[in-house]
């Protein structure tokens, strides 16, 4: 199964487009209509909202008075959070059970007004967020819904901004323009990344990036920030730490378009743990891939090899492709990544270097046609360079009395 947050700001067109994604064939769960089913005549909780705020909430006929119940939820926090406490796990419940009844091949798409305001985003296989600006908003809930233009800019300025829900997104769809200008991003979205999205979470595949550099993109940090906050989720206390790690993570370094992370956890046994979540969180495992490349000793002499084990996994999303290790506190390789990303961050010769060396790599891989060779092709350029890296990066540390301890 696959979990869309689908969100944006009042008036954006969220239901415009949560209807195209259902008529291509997601199940739609609409939050509102969720939280608006828990309280109807008869339900447990319309009975817990009289309970706690008297029967001046009905309306005669026993429904629900929505405004004479904003007067007095809305009067004062205590009271607020009295509503939520009631309708949240009433919402959360009823989501999850629409959720669970979906087939386990399906496409869900959750529309969730406060998604962003509710931090849920990392819960999410992909979150797409629609976009439409303030004035043109304003004038479509006026207009097209009737709302006095007061109340419309109130909402809109009680609700997340649109920046915060820029850092969220996955998927950006400017609804600004006239309708059914977005009918054909929406197809290509639903085919091209959705559906394939969840055939391989399904099957277990792995997406692979061109193993070829592409100009250094100042939004790979962001990107790497969305998916440590799924893995983190994921994780849960498994992971000790988890960091964006690799030529991604070293501003101004062009690099192959895919982003590598590093989740940290205490030994080998707690890895292999997280290869089910992971996998149904949409990272499934790279089994082929046990062990990094043994390197010499910082310090001289050889290292032990069992210390080089570790996990891959990859990303589902054809949107995204990662590499995420999964490594064992303090050996090796787990410390390496870390001193070798900060070492190329402050040493801007040394990322000159690295780049050129990358450059060859690349060029190197450009001569064979599948992912394996090619990346096998580029290894062979880059592990030399890496092996003497290895060392310097080092010696770096205890110069300047380097621990691991930034993200
Ligand atoms: P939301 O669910 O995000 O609050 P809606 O999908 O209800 O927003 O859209 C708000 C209003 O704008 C609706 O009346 C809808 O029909 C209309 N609308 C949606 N997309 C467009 C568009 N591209 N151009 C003009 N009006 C639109």
């Amino acid at each position: 199964m696959l979990r869309i947050g689908l969100t944006g700001g009042i008036g954006a067109g969220k239901s415009t487009v949560s209807a195209a994604l259902e008529a291509k064939g997601a199940v739609l769960v609409d939050a509102d209509r969720v939280a608006r089913e828990v309280v109807e005549p008869g339900t447990p909780g319309l009975a817990a909202l009289v309970e706690r705020f008297g029967d001046g909430i009905l309306r005669a006929d026993g429904a629900l008075d929505r405004p004479a119940l904003a007067a007095v939820a809305f009067a004062n926090d205590e009271s607020r959070a009295a509503l939520n406490a009631i309708t949240h796990p009433l919402v959360g419940a009823r989501t999850q059970e629409i959720v669970d009844a979906a087939p386990s091949d399906a496409i869900v798409v959750q529309d969730i007004p406060l998604l962003v305001e509710g931090a849920m985003a990392p819960l999410f296989h992909v979150v797409v967020v629609v976009f439409t600006d303030e004035a043109e908003r304003v004038r479509r809930l006026v207009e097209l819904r009737g709302m006095p233009e007061a109340d419309a800019r109130a909402r809109i300025a009680a609700q997340a901004t649109d920046e915060q829900r820029r850092a969220v997104a996955d998927v950006w769809l400017d609804n600004s323009g006239a309708p059914g200008a977005l009918d054909d991003t929406i197809s290509a979205l639903w085919a091209e990344r959705l559906v394939p999205f969840a055939e391989n979470v399904r099957d277990g595949v792995v997406v692979r990036p061109r193993v070829e550099l592409v100009g250094a993109d100042p939004s790979w940090p962001a990107q790497a920030e969305r998916l440590i906050a799924r893995l983190r989720v994921l994780s849960g206390a498994a992971a000790l730490r988890i960091d964006h790690i690799g030529s991604t993570a070293v501003p101004g370094l062009d690099a192959k378009d895919v982003l590598d992370i590093q989740i940290t956890v205490a030994d080998l046994d707690a890895a292999d743990a997280l290869a089910a979540p992971l996998a149904a969180g949409g990272f499934p495992r790279v089994d082929t891939v046990n062990a990094d490349d043994p390197k010499p000793a910082y310090q001289g002499g050889e290292t032990d090899p069992a210390l080089w084990a570790k996990r891959l996994h990859g990303n589902a999303d054809p949107g995204r492709p990662a590499n995420v290790h999964i490594r064992v506190d303090g050996w090796p390789a787990q410390q390496f990544a870390l001193v070798m990303r900060d070492w190329l961050r402050s040493d801007d010769a040394a990322r000159d270097e690295y780049l050129q060396v990358k450059r060859r790599a690349a060029a190197a891989a450009a001569e064979y046609g599948s992912y394996d060779a090619a990346i096998a092709a580029y290894l062979d350029v880059k592990e030399p360079w890496f092996d003497r890296a290895f060392h310097r990066a080092h010696e770096w540390a205890r110069e300047t009395g380097w621990t691991a301890t930034s993200s």
